[in-house]
């Protein structure tokens, strides 16, 4: 298995000053990073530019979001072409919050995330099912519905520009950490329907993150699950620990 450990920081609506992300920034740029570890951060989109320009060579940027039009008259969006033109090389979409929040559905999150591959971003794809889907015994169908969205406006080759990130909704932001066996088992789904839905050589290779309360405790043990290939990261990731996190394997 060659799969490259991938640590994303999804820094959300966070900080509020530009002031306090050039210190997360600072923080991590003198952090003790594993550099078998693939970093990415996304902070918000008002501070990718100066983000980029102070952070050490080995960290990423991604966006959090972007639109699917290249340019027009979209007010609030910003556009892939933008993302590449500014060399930000990824973008994170399908994040439940923007699913819920802000309504997107399967159906638009697949179009950006053409537009996005098209452009020539990288995608840190959100799947995840709620507390209610889970306990329904839904969760691969969810999952599954989730990707194929994708699945049905991509080509084999786009999936080597996908990151998948699987986030149980009732997990993030909540303290309550999916299981190793329940992400082990989530993962493991999503590999297996992407080598039907696919081709096997994209399940074997695509990195599929677990997100959802990992902190700098849990992410040891999850790390060990055959399938979870990295972790998408929200509050852990504004905090000291998130280096500890980004070492999980080491
Ligand atoms: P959390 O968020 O780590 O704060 O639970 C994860 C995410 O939303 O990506």
């Amino acid at each position: 298995m060659t799969r490259q450990f991938f640590v994303g920081g999804n820094f959300k609506l966070n900080p509020s000053t530009l002031a306090a992300s050039s210190s997360l920034i600072g923080g991590l740029n003198s952090a003790e990073l594993d550099p078998a570890t693939e970093v990415v951060i996304a902070p918000p989109s008002i501070y990718l530019l100066s983000a980029k320009e102070s952070v050490r060579s080995d960290i990423k940027i991604a966006a959090q979001n972007c639109y699917f039009k290249e340019s027009g008259a979209f007010t609030g969006e910003i556009s892939p072409k933008q993302l590449v033109d500014a060399k930000i090389p990824y973008v994170i979409l399908g994040h439940s919050e923007r699913r819920t929040l802000f309504h997107e559905d399967s159906a638009l999150v697949a179009t950006k995330t053409r537009a996005a591959i098209d452009a020539g971003l990288k995608v840190i794809l959100c799947i995840g099912e709620t507390l209610e889907q889970r306990e329904a015994g839904e969760t691969g169908k969810v999952c599954q519905a989730q990707l194929k969205a994708v699945v049905d406006v991509t080509k084999e080759a786009d999936w080597s520009k996908i990151v998948v990130a699987y986030e149980p909704v009732w997990a993030i932001g909540t303290g309550k950490v999916a299981t190793s066996a329940q992400a082990q088992e989530a993962h493991a789904d999503v590999r297996t329907y992407l080598a039907e839905a696919v081709s096997p050589a994209v399940a074997n290779n695509i990195q599929i993150l677990y997100g959802g309360s990992v902190t700098a405790s849990n992410c040891k043990e999850l790390a060990r699950q055959q399938d979870v290939d990295g972790f998408l990261v929200g509050g852990a990731s504004l905090k000291p620990e998130f280096a500890d996190i980004i070492n999980a394997r080491k």
